[in-house]
């Protein structure tokens, strides 16, 4: 089963895959898995890289991971092909898949599953793609061998603490506060505006050894065509009034409506402090 598991990943562009017994992750959501019928097993933790080089265009004003498509339909299109391949080979075994709303700590399970570490900034890394993947997992309750491993970290160089444009013990981090709902006040309206970035911000992560090493030797590209498809990495408020309700759904900043996104291009297009 590990095998085909890799296997299925791999050919759909996600080479890094490995398994740890449930029973070693911490279980933050149990209801989950008593909702598809899991209580032991084995989850199939994989990470999918989505950096393109649609990321390296020097008027990008949105993270990185907002430049392509919402990674939540690559992850439900992902399932909906595996999982019925590996219930008609394994009809013995329950399957499920699950990213970001997971039963498991996914980060942690990640790191003890071997596919990579912790950074300083609380972010999993990985040395092909440094921060620049999604995690998922399929969950099974086939008991596979699977040691699980210390919890790594990072070299704590601090080179992302360093690059930070804001003092996070008095203000919220730039990523939260340019999805944040209502009116920013002045202060928080400027230090988005002093940054320029309209959703999410990547700062720590581009200051980081390891992306920066991962983009000299050319692994943290993907190859997925969903990531590489339709992206775009400049916002502009005339942009976002014009995409279609479909087309503003398959985004990911659209998950907290279109006025939140708008408000940040227009207080960033009128570029003036409050
Ligand atoms: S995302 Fe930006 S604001 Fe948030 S911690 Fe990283 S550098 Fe600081
Ligand atoms: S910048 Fe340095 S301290 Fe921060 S996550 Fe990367 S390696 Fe760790």
């Amino acid at each position: 089963m590990k095998n085909t598991i890799s296997t299925l990943l791999a050919a759909r562009g996600i080479s890094l895959s490995a398994p740890i017994a449930l029973k070693d992750c911490n279980i933050t959501r149990p209801y989950l898995l008593e909702r598809v019928g899991i209580t032991d097993g084995t989850a199939f933790l994989f990470a999918v890289p989505y950096y393109t080089t649609k990321c390296d265009d020097p008027a990008r004003n949105i993270s990185a991971y907002a430049v392509s498509r919402d990674y939540h339909r690559f992850f439900a299109a992902l399932f909906d092909v595996l999982l019925p391949i590996l219930r008609n080979r394994f009809p013995a075994y329950k399957f499920a898949g699950f990213t970001d709303h997971s039963p498991i700590a996914e980060g942690e399970a990640a790191v003890r599953a071997g596919l990579g570490f912790f950074g300083c900034n609380h972010l999993f890394l990985t040395t092909e793609f440094s921060s620049y993947v999604f995690l998922g997992e399929i969950v099974t309750d086939a008991i596979i061998e699977a040691p699980s491993g210390e919890i790594k970290v990072c070299s704590g160089c601090g080179a992302c603490h360093a690059a930070c444009p804001v003092d996070l013990t008095v203000s919220e981090c730039l990523s939260a506060l340019t999805q944040k709902k209502g009116a920013l006040s002045a202060t928080e309206q400027n230090a988005v505006l002093a940054h320029g970035c309209a959703w999410g911000c990547d700062r720590c992560q581009e200051a980081c050894p390891v992306t920066r090493q991962a983009k000299q030797s050319g692994s943290i590209y993907t190859t997925i065509p969903f990531f590489k498809d339709n992206a775009i990495s400049h916002l502009t408020a005339d942009l976002v009034r014009a995409m279609s309700e479909e087309e503003f759904a398959a985004r990911a900043y659209s998950w907290r409506g279109r006025e939140v996104i708008l408000r940040n291009l227009e207080f960033l297009e009128k570029g003036e402090p409050v």
